[in-house]
């Protein structure tokens, strides 16, 4: 994956480039949500937000790259500051250890019970406490991966749906983080997120 990023956002435009990159960015205010194809532990945003589960402890997907990339260092921190873990729908912050960001905010989505479990709720929740949690650190831009859409099982469409309305809320009310990145891991995610974005008001 190039390291080279959009730096102009360009409304609704997905902008492909001759070494790979596609993104795509949609200014809200003064503040931008893009969406990249990627590794989310190469980042080098402010912060990053991890797809955890209640128990903090590490994890398989995205969870297992950001503590294999972060170090053990990750896991220390975790137990010491947070033995009780944290409740499905709400974030934890730590620091990122040997990553090039500076903050993990350690999300926890729900798991797909069939969608009448309260599952949409949840979802929004883990997104909005990584957004303020981000704005109380200071941090001016922020990644984030497809929080329950790995191994939770969310459906694509519903829950990148709820992402970036989420996101487009926050951004509206409060101006920041300046940056949002989702870094997806796949086309196919990527795709759904696009089709999402372009369906947000
Ligand atoms: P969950 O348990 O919340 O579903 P997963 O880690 O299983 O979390 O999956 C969440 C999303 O993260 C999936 O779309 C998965 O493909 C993606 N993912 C896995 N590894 C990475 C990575 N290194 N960077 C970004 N996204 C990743």
């Amino acid at each position: 994956m190039g390291r080279w990023r959009a730096r102009i956002a360009v409304e609704g435009a997905t902008l492909r480039y001759r070494r790979g990159v596609t993104s795509t960015a949609r200014s809200i205010g003064n503040a931008t949500i893009e969406l990249v194809i990627g590794d989310i532990t190469r980042e080098s945003v402010d912060a990053i937000a991890n797809a955890a589960n209640e128990a903090l402890r590490g994890g398989g997907g995205v969870d297992g790259a950001i503590h294999r990339a972060a170090g053990p260092g990750l896991l220390a921190e975790l137990r010491e500051r947070f033995p009780d873990g944290a409740p499905t729908g709400t974030a934890v912050a730590t620091g990122a250890h040997d990553l090039p960001a500076r903050w993990i905010l350690h999300a926890v989505g729900p798991i797909w019970r069939g969608g009448d479990q309260g599952e949409a709720e949840q979802l929004a929740g883990a997104y909005r406490s990584c957004l303020r949690l981000a704005v109380e650190l200071g941090a001016r831009s922020l990644a984030f991966p497809a929080i329950s859409m790995g191994i939770y099982g969310y459906p694509p469409h519903p829950a990148a749906r709820i992402a970036l309305a989420t996101v487009g809320e926050h951004l509206r009310e409060v101006g920041a983080p300046e940056l949002v990145r989702f870094v997806l891991f796949s086309e196919e995610t990527y795709e759904r997120f696009a089709d999402a974005l372009g369906e947000l008001t």
